[in-house]
Formats: structure tokens, C-alpha cells, sequence
């Protein structure tokens, strides 16, 4: 496994960390948003740039928590929680326990929260605990399979919302069906700005030799890496791809690999995970991205880079529509080599998640909120 260092150059740090660090004493929050995960931090680090330190605080609940899940992110991203719970854990009645007990002190009139995790959850019934108002970003994103963990967390939450910001007219759509009881506005894919932004300036990664041409894999969900039948799958298909084959492998991963001895063939260049903007420097150089997440798929249509899916479903239908991705199950019998020879021709000229979403994002919720009675 290839050691990579997480360090930039000081201007590209520079460009990065623009905020500034915020006074941690203010303790009164008119609104609290809730992370607790990688992609979380990514996708809301510029939405929370917007607000004011003293009537918004950020919440971190610690659900990642080892350094390369998460100190990297909070540095290279410029983020700082004003309350970090280190809970360490995924277990939603653990971290709800927490978000309240954290709150209680003072409690917000309004809670964030972002798409699909535990902790998203945990604080959605935390806030209807509280007496909270529940606005609900990335709202109305869909695998139409309840067999996915996050599907019942999504529906859960957009059933609690007061205020549901959805990335497209899709996940609106989705929102309708369902007859959530909520006031539902598309305002676009906060992972537009952020990335958009970053890849500017994310430069080759320190100490880490690439090939000129590669693929990018990435691959954590749980149907995929905790079943050693479908990681030995993954190695076969991997093996009959012509191309190197660069992957940094998640910690949950990692694990699995080495519990059940699954190495793969030399094409395959495993590394650490990388900070964000190692991350957007390879997605930025690679033939094409494979992989099994949600956030890497919405990264791929922006950076125009084409994408396959390595499930069965996916939440992004937006950018299988559009020829930006497809879907590539495991168990598959025809040829991975093949498909990724088919997407490398793709060409990718919609960004179906809008622009300058932070704002309008953020203009949005003080819409919202000042038309409270
Ligand atoms: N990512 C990263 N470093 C890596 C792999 C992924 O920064 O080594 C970023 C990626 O750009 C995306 C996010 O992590 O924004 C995706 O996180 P994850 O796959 O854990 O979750 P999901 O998107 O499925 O919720």
C-alpha cells in the first residue's frame, strides 16, 4: 500500500483555508448544523462559510472519526466545528442522545441536516425532540430500494422535514409522490461549489507516482465490502481491466480486505484515502471513475468526467439519464473492461445540480425562516 502525505503547497493551503477560525465561546445558535461525516463536511463547507458564526454553529458528532475521515477534511476544507462531540459511533440512538444533550443548553429554533446518515437522522429526532424546526438539504434523493440502508434513513427524514431543499426537479418530483408534508425547493447540489472551487486549485498529490492514464475506483458501502464474494468479484473484473487502476481504499475497506486475504493484480494501485484535494486531483486526471458512491457519482458529472456505478441501483439517477454514468453491478457476467471502454467516449455537457448552490441554498433557508410566523 503507497503511503501518500496529505500536504499542499502553502499557496494552494492558502486558497483553501480562506475562512477564519470562528470564536468558539459563542454558545447561543439560532441554528445548529448537524454532520458527522466525511462527505458531509465536503459537501456543506461552503454553505456554512455563508453564515453568520453568532446566530449558526456547526455540530460535529464524530460518526467518522479517525484522522484521515476527518481531521484532513476539517483542515483542508477551513471548517470548525463549534461543538464536536467525538461520539465515535454510528449508533443513531447514541448520537441523538448526544445532539440533545449538547443542546439542551441552548436550544436552536432551527436544525440542519444533510442528506442520509445516522447522524442526520440523530438529529432529525433530536430537533422533533427539542421542538426544533427540521430543514432538510439533499432532500428527495431516492434508490427506489428500501434494501438500502440510507433509503428508509432518507424517507424518514424528508417525512420529519419542515423544509425540504432538493437538488433537482427529480428529487422534487420524488418529494410530490410522497406527499411529504414540508414546503419542498430545488436549490441544486451543494457539492457543486465546493468542487468546482477546489479543483482549481488541488495539484498532484505529494509522494504518489501516477501512471498517465488511469482508471479511479473507489468502493465503501457495506453490500459491497463487507461480502468477500462480491470483493473476490470485484478482483476478477479488476484483473481483466487493460488499464492501471488507481485506489484509495476506505478504512471499512481496508478492514475487509485484510479479514478475508483479498490482495488484487498489479494493475491495481492501492493507496490510503486521500484528503479532498488529492481526491479532486485524481477524479480531475482519471479516464474514468468507478465506484459505489453517491457523493463521487454527483463529482463526476460536474468535473464532466464519466462514471460507472459499481451497484445495482443509484440515488443519482439525474446522471444516468444523462449519459454521465452507468450502472455496473458486481455480479455482472459481461465485461467491466468493455464498459469502461463504452463511458470513456462519453461526452458530459450538463451539470444537472445547479450552480452557485451555496447561496442560493442559504438564501433559500433565510426565506424560509423569515416567513415563520
Ligand atoms: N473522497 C475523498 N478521499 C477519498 C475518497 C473519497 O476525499 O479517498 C471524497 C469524495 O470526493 C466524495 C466523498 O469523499 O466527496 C464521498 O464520501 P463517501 O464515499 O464516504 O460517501 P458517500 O458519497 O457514498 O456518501
Amino acid at each position: 500500500m503507497i503511503k501518500i502525505s496529505n500536504e499542499h503547497s502553502k499557496d494552494q493551503v492558502q486558497v483553501v483555508l480562506e475562512s477564519k477560525r470562528r470564536d468558539n465561546k459563542s454558545s447561543v445558535s439560532n441554528i445548529v448544523t448537524v454532520a458527522g461525516t466525511r462527505p458531509e463536511l465536503i459537501k456543506l463547507s461552503e454553505f456554512i462559510r455563508l453564515f453568520d458564526g453568532k446566530e449558526h454553529g456547526l455540530l460535529y458528532t464524530g460518526q467518522h472519526f479517525s484522522p484521515k475521515m476527518k481531521d484532513v477534511f476539517l483542515e483542508q476544507l477551513g471548517i470548525f466545528p463549534d461543538f464536536d462531540l467525538q461520539c465515535g459511533t454510528s449508533d443513531v440512538l447514541v448520537l441523538k442522545e448526544n445532539i440533545i444533550k449538547t443542546l439542551n443548553k441552548a436550544i436552536p429554533s432551527h436544525i440542519i441536516v444533510y442528506g442520509d446518515t445516522n447522524s442526520s437522522l440523530a438529529a432529525s429526532l433530536a430537533a422533533e425532540e427539542l421542538g426544533c424546526k427540521l430543514i432538510h438539504i439533499e432532500a428527495g434523493v431516492r434508490d427506489f430500494d428500501l434494501a438500502v440502508p440510507e433509503e428508509g434513513t432518507r424517507i424518514k427524514i424528508d417525512s420529519m422535514s419542515d423544509y425540504l431543499l432538493a437538488p433537482s426537479d427529480f428529487c422534487k418530483m420524488c418529494l410530490q409522490y410522497e406527499q411529504v408534508r414540508g414546503q419542498v425547493d430545488v436549490t441544486g447540489n451543494l457539492i457543486v461549489d465546493v468542487c468546482k472551487k477546489l479543483s482549481k486549485v488541488a495539484t498532484k498529490p505529494v509522494g504518489l507516482s501516477l501512471p498517465n492514464h488511469f482508471i479511479l475506483l473507489t468502493m465503501h458501502r457495506p453490500e459491497n465490502v463487507d461480502d468477500p464474494i462480491k470483493l473476490n468479484l470485484l478482483k476478477n473484473h479488476l484483473s481483466q481491466v487493460d488499464s492501471d487502476v488507481v485506489f484509495p481504499i476506505h478504512p471499512r475497506t481496508q478492514a475487509s480486505m485484510k479479514k478475508y486475504g483479498i490482495s488484487f493484480t498489479p494493475n491495481v494501485i492501492p493507496i490510503d484515502p486521500v484528503g479532498y484535494l488529492d481526491f479532486l486531483y485524481l477524479l480531475n486526471n482519471c479516464k474514468v471513475v468507478l465506484t459505489d458512491s453517491g457523493g463521487v457519482q454527483e463529482e463526476s458529472v460536474v468535473l464532466k468526467k464519466p462514471c460507472i456505478t459499481l451497484r445495482h441501483t443509484s440515488a443519482r439517477w439525474e446522471t444516468i439519464l444523462l449519459n454521465a454514468n452507468r450502472l455496473f453491478p458486481l455480479d455482472r457476467k459481461d465485461s467491466l473492461n468493455e464498459t469502461i471502454r463504452e463511458m470513456s467516449k462519453a461526452t458530459i455537457t450538463v451539470n444537472p445540480y445547479g450552480e452557485n448552490v451555496a447561496m442560493t441554498s442559504y438564501n433559500a433557508i433565510q426565506d424560509f425562516i423569515s416567513s415563520m410566523p
